[in-house]
């Protein structure tokens, strides 16, 4: 629990590969005064959430090959091998007292001391830890809080059915993957392949009429499977609109004229950045709302308040959001001796 009347050093907003990186480094250049908060009620949560089970986690993501710079590195393995790996590093650094979860950040604010105070929201009434300020903040909220959603319309009673994720995938549904990157490609043929799921039928729809974004090892799979036929290829068109279908929950209207009923829709669209958090803590942003950033330190026009992770990058991984908290906390390092 966060203790009355406590300056932090660092308090770190995020508990994924950046949040929970940068209380590592934190320890290791000497900083013990930190706070880590999430929101949800354990450290990468995104990764529990949008990563399928048993998934491989790949260094190198998107075919960007990334060398770590700073103390935190991982070795390529399972998805739950991964968190588990994670979990052994941070009780070696003996971080996770620091950890405070299941409170869900809407602003952090300068004051005139220099300090920040940090704002929460339940059910949407914000909210101050009034026993604790800081002194530097890191905001590392990745992009998969708000998932990219495509241009038409969601109707009300399809909500249900049209997810971001597999983790509402039953066996023996008709699912639409929809999307060209890794992730689409990791999600419709990851279902091809699931335990359990043997009696799915998986669609791959993505606009462009050949696979183009896909690291090597997943085009391959995609294409395997999409040649052999256990994977419907629904690639080169557009999705028009989505309805209430007849045989099945969801018809799909297709721009060139086709139609398709599915049981459920899954995108894999990529997140946008969180731009209401760093608007509301001051921060200036530029083009598609990226944060505007010092590229070596990472921190923004707010003195003290550092933007790491996905936040601000379109293209972000693991090993980039490591580098990042490295960097970040090396600067915030320097500045208190
Ligand atoms: C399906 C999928 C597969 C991927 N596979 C790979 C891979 O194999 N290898 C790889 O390197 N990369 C992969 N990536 C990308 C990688 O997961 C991200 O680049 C990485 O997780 C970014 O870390 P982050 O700390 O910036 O953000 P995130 O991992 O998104 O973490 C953000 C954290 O902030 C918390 N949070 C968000 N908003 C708030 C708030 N307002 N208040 C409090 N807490 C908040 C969230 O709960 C979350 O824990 C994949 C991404 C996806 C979606």
């Amino acid at each position: 629990m966060i203790q009355d009347n406590k300056i932090v050093d660092i308090a770190i907003i995020g508990a994924g590969p950046g949040g929970m990186a940068s209380a590592i480094e934190a320890k290791q250049a000497g900083i013990e005064n930190i706070v880590v908060i999430d929101k949800a009620p354990h450290h990468n949560d995104m990764i529990h959430k949008f990563y399928k089970k048993g998934k491989r986690v790949d260094k190198d993501w998107m075919g960007i090959k990334f060398e770590f710079t700073g103390n935190v590195t991982f070795d390529e393995c399972s998805k739950e091998e991964y968190i588990a790996q994670m979990d052994t590093k941070l009780q070696n650094a003996a971080v996770l007292d620091h950890f405070e979860y299941n409170h869900e950040i809407v602003r952090v604010e300068k004051g005139e001391d220099g300090l920040f105070s940090i704002v929460f929201a339940t059910d949407g009434i914000p909210e101050t830890f009034e026993s604790m300020k800081a002194r530097n903040v890191i905001l590392s909220v990745g992009r998969m809080g708000k998932p990219n959603k495509p241009r038409y319309k969601f109707p009300k009673e399809l909500k249900k059915v049209l997810n971001f994720n597999l983790s509402k995938v039953q066996d023996g549904e008709h699912v639409m993957v929809v999307g060209g990157g890794d992730t689409a490609g990791e999600y419709a043929y990851g279902l091809v392949e699931m335990e359990g799921m043997e009696d799915c039928v998986v669609t791959l729809n993505y606009r462009k009429a050949e696979i183009t974004r896909m690291n090597p090892i997943n085009t391959e799979m995609c294409n395997k499977y999409l040649d052999n036929g256990k994977m419907i290829n629904k690639m080169g068109v557009d999705v028009e609109s989505v309805e209430e279908g007849t045989e099945r929950a969801i018809k799909v209207n297709f721009t060139d004229g086709s139609t398709g009923e599915y049981d459920r829709a899954v995108y894999a669209l990529g997140g946008t950045t969180p731009k209401d958090i760093l608007v509301n803590s001051g921060v200036q942003t530029g083009e598609w709302d990226v944060p505007i950033f010092n590229e070596n330190t990472f921190e923004t026009n707010v003195e003290g308040l550092y933007t790491i992770g996905d936040v601000v990058t379109d293209q972000g991984s693991i090993a980039l959001a490591f580098n990042h908290a490295g960097d970040a906390v090396k600067d915030i390092a320097s500045k208190l001796k």
